[in-house]
Parts: structure tokens; sequence; C-alpha cells
């Protein structure tokens, strides 16, 4: 691959959305239960009677993010090709004994212990559906992240970013060439079933170490999964500005997906297509970040509003449901 294209390729993945149901259930689990911090409470900026909650590292660096709409009055979300079916995330070498223990101290549903091209796993079910996958990635302790010291997980535990996500679709191919160029990930490895696309640790692309492995399957006989509580919503790519934004842009075009035009979402800049086997993507610039509007040390304190939602706030907080700190702790 060459200088040029590598260097106009996605830095590995910005943040994962995904539909949650009751707001306080999910900031219970993830703030709570897993120890992510609560970055930014604010809303869908799409449907603003929502919450938009973001949960990451203590500064809420890109790469580390996972987020969510509590859409509580959808149906479960229904499994199939075309969606994202799990997330996962790192945690450091010698951790997953220590949240077996904690995840079954909660009554979280764990599978048995797995290696995936390996490394060691513990697959998870949230309370609202969505699969997680604590995976002990092997470069996850080498990953710039800051801890949250308030936290209910010891800090060598926590979660230290975004890993991948497991994907099923209906033919490989057509992703499988948008993946390699103009994103820019190279096919890894093939393991029971799954192909590993992702951008190797090291190098100028991996610089930022961010989570980069998209993990597909190919599901030729199930149904098109549908949108719904536990659902992926999206997966964002990160991209380092908005120069590179646009020139990914350009280049996805040009392979076929109909990119929307740049959005500003305040805390980055935002492009959003379809991929070829149907999954939502998104482009995501690393800044300007959550720090724009929020001091570092009270991130998700309180209800942040893009400053075009600022004239309503009243109204949008008043139909926002009542959050209170996580209800579980150390
Ligand atoms: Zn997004």
């Amino acid at each position: 691959m060459s200088q040029e294209m590598e260097s106009r390729g996605t830095r590995g993945l910005h943040h994962i959305t995904a539909i949650a149901g009751p707001a306080q259930e999910n900031l219970d689990f993830y703030a709570g239960v897993l120890g992510m911090k609560l970055v930014k409470k604010s809303v869908n900026q799409d449907d603003p009677g929502t919450y938009h909650l973001f949960y990451a590292d203590a500064e809420g660096r890109p790469g580390t993010d996972l987020t969510f709409f509590p859409w509580a009055h959808l149906a479960p979300s229904r499994p199939g090709h075309g969606l994202a079916s799990e997330v996962a995330l790192a945690v450091a070498p010698d951790s997953l004994a220590y949240w077996a223990a904690r995840l079954e101290s909660y009554g979280v549903p764990v599978g048995a212990p797995e290696n995936r091209f390996g490394d060691p796993v513990l697959a998870l079910i949230d309370p609202h559906g969505l699969r997680v996958a604590l995976v002990e990635s092997a470069s996850a302790a080498a990953r710039p992240f800051t801890p949250w010291e308030g936290g209910p997980v010891p800090v060598e535990r926590q979660i230290r970013g975004l890993d991948g996500a497991r994907v099923g679709l209906r033919q490989l191919a057509p992703t499988e060439a948008l993946l390699a160029a103009p994103m820019g990930l190279t096919r890894i490895a093939e393991e029971n079933g799954w192909v590993r696309w992702g951008i190797p640790d090291g190098g100028e692309s991996g610089r930022a170490h961010s989570g980069t492995r998209l993990d597909l399957a190919h599901r030729p006989d199930t149904q098109r999964g549908m949108w719904g509580t536990g659902a992926v919503h999206h997966l964002a790519w990160r991209v380092d500005d908005e120069a590179h934004e646009l020139a990914l842009r350009a280049a996805i075009a040009e392979s076929g997906p109909h990119p929307t035009p740049v959005i500003d979402r305040f805390w980055f800049k935002s492009v959003y297509f379809k991929e070829p086997g149907g999954v939502l993507f998104e482009l995501a610039t690393d800044g300007p970040g959550f720090a724009v509007d929020e001091a570092i040390e009270r991130l998700g304190e309180t209800l942040v509003l893009p400053p075009w939602l600022e004239p309503q706030r009243a109204a949008i907080a008043a139909a926002l449901p009542a959050l209170t700190p996580p209800a579980a702790s150390s």
C-alpha cells in the first residue's frame, strides 16, 4: 500500500454507538459495573428528547468511547446480517479473572472463557441485550489511557477503550473491498469462521493505538438485522481532522457508498454512510474533543447541549428522565 493511501485511511475506531433501554439502567451498568467514566451527558442531536450518554476513559479520548441512545420504547433488536453483533472492549493482560468475579457478583450473564486470535476473551450481555466482549488485548496496556481515579474499578483493571466489533454479512467481498481501500484496513487472519480486519500495531497509521479490529462473518442465510434495544447503531472511525475527513469521504463516495455531508457534532465532525453490507459507519474527527465545553475533571456531570440546542434547554431538560449517579459501586 502506498504511503499516500495509508495516510488517507482511518486511524481505527473513534467510538461505537449502541441502543439501550432505560437510561438509568444503562448508566448503572456502564459506569457502576463496568467502571467506564460518563464523560458526556447530552442528547441525541437528531432526537433531542433522548439522552446521548458517552462512556470513555477519564479524558474521553477518541478510541475509548462507547455511547448510547437510550430508546427504551423500542423492541429488542433483531440479530442478522448488516448489523454489528458485538462490541469488544480492551482490558490489560491478566484482568479477566477479576472481571469474571465482578460480573458474577452483579449477576451479569457471562460466557465461558474464550480465546480469539490469541487473546483471552470474556463475553457478556448487558442489561438490554447488547453483546460485549472484554478482550485481554496485548496492546491495551500500552495504549494512551487516563484512568477514572474515583471509579468503582481498580485503575489497573479498568477498560482501556474499544478493541473492535463483530459484524455478520451476507457477502464479504464488497465490505472487504471498502475496508482495504479507501478505509485502509488489512486482512489479518481467519479463525473459526471469523475474518479479522484491522490496522496492524505500529507504523504510522497505528500510532494512535486505537481499537482497530473488525471481525467479519459470512452469514448468507440470516435475515437482515434490525435496530432495537441491544443493537449496535453505528461504528465510527477516526480521522485526524476535517481535511483528512473530506479526503476519505471523497474516496469512499468514489468507491460506491453515499456519504452524508460533514455534520458538526460539536465535539467532533462526522460523516455517515452505509458500508456495502448495510452497517452504518461514521467518520469522526479526533478534535475538538469533549473538553471543548467542560473541564476535564467535570466531564459528564451536567447536561451539555451543543450551542444550537441551548435556546431549548429548559424544554429538553424537562422531557428527560432524571439520572442519579450509578447505584452500583465497588
Ligand atoms: Zn457516532
